[in-house]
């Protein structure tokens, strides 16, 4: 449980740490991902360039209809955020079952997404909430949708030397609700099974649903098919049931030694069965 050797650089703005980087080097946030990952040699960068300083990154702001996340917010800030109770309770709810006290201070949004660890919260309730994540290199910004954004198992759509900076959530339309539930693995408190809802719900209907799993498949995913059996349908206890029945169709499912694949697929049935008359209440 020691890691290889390695150079350690503190950055003190972005821009800084992009001049830092090189092809060895590994950003470090807070460091709830990455260090242990190195210490089981699963990562052996040779240079970390720690961001956890930067000020400029650590923001929760409201931009008009948006909530604007700089990427070094730890989860227990966004779980404390007024903004974000208020914009998308779903995101608040959600960070504070991350981990434990521990976790919550000092990991970050921009880290958990990076990381993208099929287990993690955040990228389930990010897809459901439409997020934009922003991302800086030294050739400039990209906007990427956070739909767009995860990729494989652990894998993203962020280019090598590419910091994200900030996330922007749209919040929660006059109608729309927002719940995220999880199964969590007793002992990290990660996802075996997440659900992330977000649907209008008007005169007993639900419509413009959209759902994300996490902990699910091999990457966070959005179940369309779930969604279209949702639109315009009365939120009738045998409608949600038909629904979530068809959660996670034709995904490969994840199997380990908590959840087996057919015990993941019906977490998922129960857990979005749930989200959806929680949110139709
Ligand atoms: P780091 O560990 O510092 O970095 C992770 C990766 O992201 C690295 O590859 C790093 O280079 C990269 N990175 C970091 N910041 C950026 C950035 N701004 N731009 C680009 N790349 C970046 N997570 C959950 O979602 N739910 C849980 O229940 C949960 N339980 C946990 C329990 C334990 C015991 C532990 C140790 C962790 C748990 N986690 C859980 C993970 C935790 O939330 C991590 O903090 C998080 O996944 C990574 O964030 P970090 O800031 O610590 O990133």
């Amino acid at each position: 449980m020691i890691p290889t050797s390695f150079k350690y650089k503190r950055a003190g703005s972005i821009q800084e740490a992009l001049t830092m980087m090189d092809e060895d080097s590994k950003i470090l946030a807070g460091g709830h991902s990455l260090i242990p990952a190195m210490k089981l040699r699963l990562n052996q960068p040779e240079k970390l360039i720690d961001i956890s300083k930067i000020s400029a990154i650590k923001f929760i702001r409201q931009d008009g209809d948006n909530i604007v996340i700089g990427a070094g917010s730890t989860h227990y800030d966004i779980a404390h955020s007024d903004i974000v109770k208020n914009g998308n309770p779903m995101l608040s709810q959600g960070a504070d079952m991350i981990g434990d006290r521990q976790v919550r201070n000092a990991g970050t949004l921009g880290g958990s997404l990076a990381h993208a660890d099929p287990a993690a919260d955040w990228p389930a309730m990010m897809i459901a909430s439409n997020a934009i994540i922003k991302t800086q290199t030294a050739r400039g910004t990209r906007e990427i949708r956070a739909a767009d954004f995860f990729t494989g198992f652990y894998e993203t759509a962020l280019h090598e030397q590419e910091i994200i900076t900030e996330i922007h959530i749209p919040k929660l339309k006059a109608n729309e609700r927002s719940i995220y539930l999880k199964f969590p693995q007793p002992a990290s408190r990660f996802a075996i099974v997440g659900c992330a809802v977000i649907a209008s719900v008007s005169e007993g209907a639900i419509s413009n649903a959209r759902i994300a799993f996490n902990g699910v498949s091999e990457y966070a995913f959005r179940d369309t098919a779930v969604e279209q059996a949702l639109e315009r349908v009365l939120a009738s206890e045998e409608n949600i049931t038909e629904a979530a029945n068809r959660a996670a169709e034709n995904m490969t499912i994840l199997s380990d030694p908590f959840a087996s694949e057919k015990y993941r697929k019906h977490l998922a049935k129960v857990y979005l069965k749930r989200a959806l008359k929680e949110i139709s209440k």
